[in-house]
């Protein structure tokens, strides 16, 4: 049997197509290895939002080709190879085959014609690629990703997303449907929905709100998640559904990337600091309890000291859960590039340190307050110290229980009995009668 080893960075859109390109090639014969070693074929699915990723890529694909012998290919997908399609031929000679994340079905031609010495780029969009017959190759985890929109419409100036998957477009509701009850049927119980501007959701006919209670109408599905919505795609049709609909979790990631209304228009955001503290609102109003997480960008172009406490005080205000803070990196290719008065490094650096504290703080005053109280939670996996297991509740927080293994992918009732500050310890709590069948299953 032939052997296929993928190395996958980025975010979960490309852990999804991960899944799809393991489903491709076990068509074609082949299974997956965690040895590079013994791979026929060695890919490494490449994230290209910042230039720090890619940096990394180079370094990684320049270890892989210790492992290259006669006939084994080794390939760069994903939206590194979009990027820089041809080009990464020509800077890593030992790569031979390079593909953007809508050339996917293009593997199997082009790792032949690799055997046979030909190295070659696919990096063609395909508005209407969706990969809806490939039967996906599930990498192991509890939960599913089902992405139900690829590519990109916005212009947001500090990304180059749209410039690597291509142009926006959803899949048909009815397709992932079939998706979500074939993952149901084989006992998944959580999915999380994946788009770049997920709630821009519209198959022509259905739009995210009709998405999420058809998903989460499927009988089995008891959570649903999704990533990344955009502030403005927040309709009071889909926040309702969000609202409405038991499966849907009281979590939701929302990028804010600044809290400064000026750093915002530079960024090519359709929104103010004040129409996303009024989306925050709608959904604490129509889902008290629910967990807020964001995107923060540090450093962008012209962001003055002011903008930067803008930013900070967004944190405060809002309250967040948590949050993924980057220093801007700057793109070929997006509209930041051409912005006057780029921020000096280490002051962006500095800002970072200062952003990082004040969100650590703010989670922790968040998260100290939740001590004591009980939560479902959904067991992940054995956590990574401790012979403990990693679980989550609905709102997105990661509790370590102790536990037999094999109540991975059940649910329990945990009391939480302290946090760091980000994660939790918990104790399984007994079960109400009567819903013992429900939770063990
Ligand atoms: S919405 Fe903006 S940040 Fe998100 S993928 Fe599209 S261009 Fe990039």
């Amino acid at each position: 049997m032939k052997r296929v080893y993928i190395e996958t960075y980025g975010c979960q859109m490309n852990v999804a197509d991960t899944e799809v390109i393991l489903g491709l090639l076990g068509r074609e014969g082949y299974a997956a290895t965690d040895d590079p070693g013994a791979a026929d074929v060695m890919l490494v699915n490449t994230c290209a939002v910042r230039d720090r990723a890619e940096q990394r890529v180079i370094g990684r694909l320049g270890e892989l080709q210790r492992y290259k012998r006669p006939g084994v290919v080794l390939g760069v997908v994903g939206c590194m190879a979009q990027r820089l399609g041809p080009t990464l031929l020509e800077q890593a000679p030992y790569v031979d085959l390079v593909i953007g994340p809508d050339g996917y079905r293009a593997l199997p031609e082009l790792i032949e014609g690799a055997r046979g010495g030909a190295r070659a780029a696919e990096t063609t969009f395909k508005a209407w690629e969706h990969y809806e017959d490939i039967p996906l190759e599930r990498t192991g985890r509890v939960g599913a990703f089902v992405t139900v929109q690829r590519g990109c419409d916005y212009r947001c100036t500090f990304c180059i997303v749209p410039m690597t998957r291509g142009p926006e477009r959803s899949r048909r509701l009815a397709d992932v449907l079939t998706e979500v009850r074939r993952l149901a049927a084989e006992t998944v119980t959580e999915v999380t929905l994946l788009g770049q501007t997920v709630n821009s959701y519209h198959d022509g006919e259905h739009d995210f709100a009709e998405l999420l209670r058809a998903v989460g109408a499927v009988p089995g599905i008891r959570r649903v998640r999704f990533t990344s919505p955009y502030p403005t795609d927040f309709t009071d049709r889909v926040v309702a559904a969000m609202a409405e609909v038991p499966a849907v979790c009281e979590h939701v990631h929302l990028p804010a990337q600044s809290g400064s209304s000026r750093v915002l228009k530079r960024m090519g955001r359709r929104y103010t600091r004040e129409r996303y503290l009024e989306c925050v609102a709608r959904l604490r109003q129509a889902i008290p309890e629910i967990a807020i997480t964001t995107d923060l960008i540090v450093g962008f172009p012209g962001e003055t000291e002011t903008d930067f406490a803008r930013t900070e005080s967004l944190v405060r205000e809002v309250g967040f859960d948590g949050a993924f803070t980057f220093k801007y990196s700057p793109r070929e290719g997006t509209g930041a590039l051409r912005l006057p008065d780029a921020i000096p490094d280490e002051v962006a650096g500095e800002r970072l340190e200062r952003l990082i504290e004040t969100v650590r703080a703010v989670a922790r005053q968040r998260n100290m307050r939740l001590v004591g109280s009980t939560h479902e939670v959904l067991v992940e996996k054995l956590a990574k110290r401790g012979g403990l297991l990693q679980t989550r509740t609905r709102t997105n927080k990661v509790v370590l229980v102790d536990g037999p293994t094999d109540s991975i992918g059940s649910y329990l009732d945990v009391r939480l009995t302290g946090t760091t500050g980000s994660t939790f310890t918990g104790v399984p709590v007994p079960v109400p009668v009567g819903r013992e069948l429900a939770i063990w299953r």
